[in-house]
């Protein structure tokens, strides 16, 4: 059973987030004090942040692919570094997050760091972004323009739309036992989305892309417990040297051309291809082609 009423209308969210941010855009004396205030806290709430992401599974990678968290979890070394267009952009997005605090923290709202992790599960450890009031989480994330754009024109919502980031807060809602989480995202490229879109016929010169989504985010038992024994077999396949199966293709790219998703951008791809190539039976006369 979800809950159904949210703790605000989402309305109310939406105005108060464009508050915020016109009054940090204006230097408002008061939204900067905020911000002062909440930086202070920052580094620890950033090494905490970072550490929870390096254990295996954790709540926002538990959806990943089973075989490369296992690959991961045995410490081997990627088959390839991790782009430094990533590393920026995700360093970037964990310190946009205090940004946002203050965003909602200006209309005097109670915004608090966790500051703590939380037991989640096996391996896992939860670490909120933020709590507001005491009513309610909030999760912030910074997506390309291409997830941002799905978001804002598709329907389903995060549940349908970024299930990595949906089970993720319906983790972090049970470890700090809460029924409500504010997911807000906004585009890390936010002129060339717009741009893109305004060439769009549905769209026109003239659409104006709102700068940030917000969605509510009930609490939902299924999902948790979905997570939690998913993360509790990927807890157990660390304990084998055997590799567990791949969940995905493990192709590059489509017949299209295209960079498949995930596997044309997974840091263990070549060893999972070694892995997938056919091999003839070593004995008798049997021809037949088997895939290890
Ligand atoms: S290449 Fe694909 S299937 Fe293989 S480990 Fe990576 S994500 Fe999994």
């Amino acid at each position: 059973m979800r809950p159904t009423e949210p703790p605000r209308p989402i309305g109310d969210m939406y105005s108060l987030v464009y508050e915020g941010i016109d009054a940090i855009g204006t230097a408002d004396a008061s939204a900067l004090a905020k911000l002062a205030d909440i930086a202070s806290s920052v580094p620890k709430w950033i090494g905490d942040h970072l550490a929870m992401e390096h254990t295996y599974p954790s709540p926002s990678g538990v959806m990943e692919c089973r075989l490369n968290q296992w690959y991961f979890a045995k410490g081997m070394e990627p088959d390839q570094a991790s782009p430094r267009g990533w590393k920026v952009r995700r360093a970037m997005g964990v310190l946009s997050e205090p940004y946002w605090m203050a965003v909602l923290a200006t209309g005097g709202a109670k915004v608090d760091l966790p500051n703590e992790r939380l037991d989640c599960g096996p391996n896992m450890w939860a670490h909120p972004d933020a709590v507001m009031d005491d009513e309610f989480l909030l999760e912030f994330k910074s997506v390309s323009g291409w997830g941002y754009k799905k978001l804002v024109i598709q329907h389903g919502g995060v549940e349908v739309l970024e299930k990595a980031h949906y089970v993720q807060a319906q983790l972090y809602m049970y470890a700090a036992d809460f029924d409500w989480t504010l997911y807000l995202t906004y585009p890390a490229d936010f002129s060339q989305t717009q741009s893109s879109m305004r060439q769009m016929k549905k769209y026109g010169p003239h659409y104006e892309l709102q700068p940030v989504y917000l969605e509510w985010v009930a609490r939902d038992e299924a999902t948790i417990d979905m997570a939690l024994q998913r993360a509790e077999m990927l807890a157990r396949d660390q304990l084998s040297d055997d590799p567990p199966p791949r969940e995905f293709s493990g192709v590059e790219f489509l017949n299209s051309g295209k960079r498949a998703w995930p596997c044309g951008y997974c840091l263990h791809l070549g060893k999972c291809q070694e892995n997938i190539m056919p091999a003839r039976a070593e004995e008798g006369n049997d021809e037949s082609i088997r895939f290890v």
